[in-house]
């Protein structure tokens, strides 16, 4: 801003100073000579005064006035009106103001270098202010215009001729603008009716054509111009270059699609809520894990209804805290919770506040990841584990059992041996003899044990032939009718007509029938019915052996074909029975299964393949 020194300086006007004893005519005289309305007075070189223009209009009116004898310093208005040589225009204008004064004198280092009537200063205000004008019309980053209501225009600044394309300002200002400038001619028409209407437009958004043909976005704000009359002459206003905006608002827009394409194909949960829970984003897998959809909880539900009770909080706590990875964090935390139609859900939530620039917290961000399928998966293997290692240790333990069995059968048939010969020692009547026949028939039983014992260990060892399964079935039937009868079992049968090639180990197919048969009598305590039927099924036989007897406890169920297990007490079972049936059927590639309930039968279903030479024996 201009100082006090640079205005004095810019009037180039020496100041007139005269003594206090000159006449008023003498100073009047001077002043028209300097062309000058003010002049200062000095004494004893000392400034004393000013005498202006005004002070003389003041004396001419005053009665006896002479000019030619009026002394200029009894007239003069007294006082120093100083300003120093540095104050800025604002700062002259206040000063004026407040002595309510025509005259400044300017001083500089203890001199006067000069007067400034308000007039000079306002001068000097004006001419920079429009120097400032100018200034910005040239520089200005916007396109400055006056047009007429016509269509032409009469001034633009380089900007706008920068933005439409333009070099040369005279080619300019000879464009149509409705014809030359506006894409669609009909837009400006619709200006015109809205600044005459409103007497301006404010953010009118038009598309104009370049000089080059190309097709610029503006932004349009103007006013109208009238004349001395209040008739509309034209319009002048900026235009400012939309392309850049428009441009970034659809990399915006991308960026966000973008971004808004990401959270939505993610396979996983992402849920966002602000600090007071309400939630602010639930993606597609957020609905398809969940269960709600993002209609039904943006801005409508708690995140802390989606986790079991507490442990919303509890999960703000752990982001909070630095031991979960880092303050804001919270890394894989297992979390099982519940669906909205009660389903169970397990997997791990990672989690992160996000925080404004004062860092505070604003919102909380998880990303679920459903791991049902994988535990799933974790849970079979183990369970495959599970029973490599169970056929593993019935292997390990056939071995065993085969060499128990192996050492102890020669030592056993030599005791019977041993009894049989003192039977024919000891006279039947003899009171000895019955306790012979008791360890002769343990004996005997133990053998037997033993030969089953044999059996389950070395299940392979039997000649495979093309096997009718319903012979078979008939014969032991046959065999235990008496014995069923005896323990009021009833027998029933269904037979099916084609199942006469099988190919399987007729012995071992008896063992595992008669197996079946006596766990069924053993089952029927109080009497019952027996039923076995055997019926094809695609590629196999299914024989089916059923008893209306006590049943299997559930508990139970998974055990009964586990080496050693037994409910019975040990003069009648000794658990080996069902496990050697396991071994063959599955020897000859068949299946077994149990279906029993408590109080009302157990049906075993054993099932084999129909004429196939197993790979082994071929
Ligand atoms: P054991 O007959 O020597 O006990 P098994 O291996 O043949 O040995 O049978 C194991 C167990 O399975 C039996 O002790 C019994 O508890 C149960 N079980 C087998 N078959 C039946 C059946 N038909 N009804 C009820 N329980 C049965």
């Amino acid at each position: 801003m201009k100082s006090a020194e640079d205005i004095v300086k810019e009037k180039e006007k020496d100041f007139i100073v005269i003594t206090a004893d000159t006449t008023i005519f003498k100073a009047l005289q001077l002043m028209v000579q300097n062309k000058t309305g003010a002049i200062l007075v000095e004494e004893k070189d000392d400034i004393i005064g000013i005498w202006t223009e005004r002070d003389l209009m003041r004396n001419i009116l005053s009665d006896g006035f002479d000019p030619k004898t009026a002394r200029v310093g009894d007239h003069m208005v007294a006082g120093k009106l100083k300003a120093p040589h540095t104050d800025t225009v604002d700062n002259l204008i206040s000063r004026l103001r407040k002595i309510n004064h025509r005259y400044l004198l300017i001083e500089k280092e203890g001199r006067y270098i000069g007067l400034l009537s308000p007039e000079d200063i306002n001068k000097s205000d004006l001419l920079e202010k429009t120097k400032d004008y100018e200034r910005l019309f040239e520089h200005v980053g916007s396109g400055v215009f006056i047009s007429t209501k016509e269509g032409k225009f009469i001034d633009a600044n380089p900007a706008l001729l920068d933005m439409l394309g333009y070099t040369s300002k005279e080619e300019f200002l000879k464009i149509d603008i409705k014809k030359d400038l506006y894409l669609r001619p009909d837009d400006r028409r619709t200006f015109q009716e809205m600044i005459e209407r409103d007497g301006q437009v404010i953010d009118y958004e038009v598309d104009f054509k370049r000089a080059d043909g190309k097709v610029i976005s503006i932004l349009l704000t103007g006013h109208v111009r009238y004349d001395q009359n209040g008739n509309v002459i034209g319009y002048e206003g900026l235009n400012v270059d939309q392309s850049q905006r428009k441009k970034m608002e659809k990399e915006i827009m991308e960026a966000h699609d973008f971004l808004n394409n990401i959270i939505n194909r993610s396979p996983n949960a992402i849920i966002a809520a602000d600090m007071k829970g309400k939630i602010i984003l639930w993606n597609r897998a957020a609905e398809e894990t969940l269960k709600y959809s993002a209609k039904e909880v943006i801005g409508q539900m708690n995140i802390v209804k989606i986790y079991p009770e507490g442990v919303a909080q509890k999960i703000m706590q752990m982001m909070r805290s630095p031991e979960y990875g880092g303050v804001g964090k919270l890394n894989a935390y297992h979390l099982v919770t519940v669906q909205r139609d009660g389903g169970i859900l397990e997997g791990n939530l990672s989690a992160a506040i996000i925080y404004n620039e004062k860092g505070e917290e604003i919102v909380s961000v998880g990303i679920y990841v459903d791991l049902k399928e994988r535990l799933e998966m974790e849970r079979r293997l183990r369970q495959t584990q599970e029973q490599l290692l169970q056929s593993e240790k019935l292997a390990a333990m056939g071995r065993l059992t085969s060499q128990i069995a192996h050492e102890l059968n020669n030592p056993i048939y030599g005791i019977m041996n041993t009894l049989e010969l003192m039977k024919t020692e000891i006279p039947p009547e003899n009171k000895r003899r019955k306790i012979l026949e008791m360890a002769l028939s343990e004996t005997v039983r133990l053998g037997e044990m033993l030969s089953k014992m044999l059996s389950f260990s070395k299940p392979d060892q039997e000649e495979r032939r093309t096997t009718d399964i319903n012979i078979i079935l008939d014969e032991i039937l046959l065999l235990h009718e008496k014995q069923l009868r005896e323990h009021s079992i009833q027998i029933s049968t269904s037979f099916a007509t084609d199942v006469s090639n099988v190919y399987a180990s007729r012995n071992q197919l008896r063992q595992v029938f008669l197996n079946m048969i006596s766990n069924a009598r053993d089952a029927m305590p109080e009497g019952g019915t027996l039923t076995v039927k055997t019926s094809t099924e695609k590629d196999n036989v299914k024989i089916e052996i059923s008893d209306t007897g006590t049943g299997i406890k559930d508990e139970y169920k998974d055990k009964i074909f586990d080496t050693f297990f037994t409910t019975k007490d040990t003069v009648k079972g000794v658990g080996l029975g069902l496990s050697v049936c396991y071994g063959f059927i599955k020897d000859n590639e068949g299946d077994i299964a149990v279906d029993s309930k408590v109080g009302t039968g157990t049906t075993f279903t054993i099932t084999l393949p129909l004429g196939k030479e197993s790979a082994t024996d071929s």
